[in-house]
């Protein structure tokens, strides 16, 4: 680990614990306290997004910070991608490396709790070079940098957790639901992220929900990409909709616009845009999709009695009013007990962009403070 640039404040910051100052001292210090960052990497199918945190729990990038993940031409050439991008925003950020302590990465799963690819591969990492490769272990080899690992959903879940509770997070328990190509998400307990022994822990997508009265009667029980009927995941992603519900709906619409689109895949990311506008069908796709995370949710109060309930991604990108609108249905159908409903909370994750690369440093930031 690269050693701190000063040996910390005049007048015995020796006695002061390592956590005391990591919380208090910012990045640049008045009093010539050592000052450190973490970098949070989020590796995606097409961009990696980067941040830094310095240890005052500050995030000095704003916006969007992206860079070419070249996944698809192989670990090589994407390690140095990451390398890459992390030199990328030291820069942008006028940050010296030296400071660095660790590196948060976050990649898709599924992968071992030491980001060591599922030995099958995976969506992003299908070439064979991929399978059971030792992400984590290659990217610290290659920059020189302790390097934390946690899946992307894990990651957006402790980000949105910490950006919710700020600094009561450590003090609070949440789940959070991501609703994108799949159903991504995380669990997190007194503010860290709840891994699993095999690192599994918080596959929300693939729990089993009860499908009676969710179904319409002659509805077909939805079929998931892992080989389950009637996951969460079947029900709450996009991969649902074009699979599942849209087919059925659209028989039931016969007049509709969407039978006019080329393709189901095109059609099915159009249902939002007519969600958006009120639309019959629509509506009532989304009202099965608020129906089965309110039902996941359901499952979750029961095994983790949590804080928080957070509901992100495509989604709830689309205007206010039908963001709220589903965030209300989720809460109708989540079947909470009188005491649980008086004091649980439940909210949309904000800027879910940047969810993942801010995730992968809190955990990064984490992972120093138990060290
Ligand atoms: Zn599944």
């Amino acid at each position: 680990m690269p050693a701190p640039l000063s040996k910390g404040p005049p007048g015995g910051a020796a006695a002061t614990s390592p956590e005391l100052l990591r919380v208090k001292s910012p990045l640049v210090s008045s009093q010539g306290q050592a000052p450190w960052v973490v970098v949070g990497l989020d590796n995606g199918g097409t961009s990696n997004s980067a941040t830094v945190l310095d240890s005052s729990g500050r995030f000095l990038v704003d916006e969007l910070f992206e860079s070419p993940s070249r996944v698809r031409e192989g670990p090589a050439v994407a390690i140095a991608a990451l390398g890459e991008s992390l030199a990328r925003v030291l820069q942008h950020t006028g940050v010296p490396r030296e400071s660095v302590r660790a590196v948060g990465l976050g990649t898709p799963g599924p992968a071992s709790a030491d980001g060591v690819i599922c030995s099958k591969g995976a969506t992003n990492f299908s070439e064979p070079e991929w399978h059971g490769f030792d992400f984590r272990a290659a990217l610290e080899g290659q920059i020189g940098i302790p390097v934390v690992y946690n899946n992307d959903g894990n990651a957006a879940a402790l980000y949105a957790h910490d950006s919710h509770f700020g600094r009561e997070a450590p003090l609070r328990s949440s789940v959070s639901a991501i609703v994108g190509t799949g159903l991504g998400g995380g669990v997190i307990e007194a503010g860290r992220v709840i891994r699993g022994a095999a690192g599994m822990a918080g596959e929300l997508g693939h729990i089993h929900i009860p499908l009676q009265g969710l179904l319409a009667e002659d509805q077909p029980v939805p079929e998931c990409n892992c080989g389950l009927g009637g996951d969460v995941e079947s029900i709450a992603s996009l991969t649902g909709i074009e699979k599942n519900l849209l087919p059925y709906w659209l028989e039931r619409f016969p007049d509709h616009d969407l039978h006019r689109v080329a393709s189901l895949a095109e059609a099915a990311r159009l249902v939002r845009r007519y969600g958006v506008a009120e639309d019959p069908l629509a509506l009532k796709i989304f009202e099965q999709q608020a129906m089965a995370l309110g039902r996941l949710f359901t499952i979750a109060s029961n095994f983790v009695d949590p804080d928080a309930y957070f509901v992100g991604g495509g989604v709830v990108e689309a205007s206010p009013e039908f963001n709220q609108w589903f965030l209300a249905k989720v809460r109708r159908h989540t079947s909470l007990r009188v005491e649980q409903a008086a004091t649980v909370s439940f909210a949309l994750i904000a800027h879910l962009d940047m969810a993942g690369a801010r995730g992968a440093a809190l955990a990064a930031a984490q992972w120093l403070d138990r060290t």
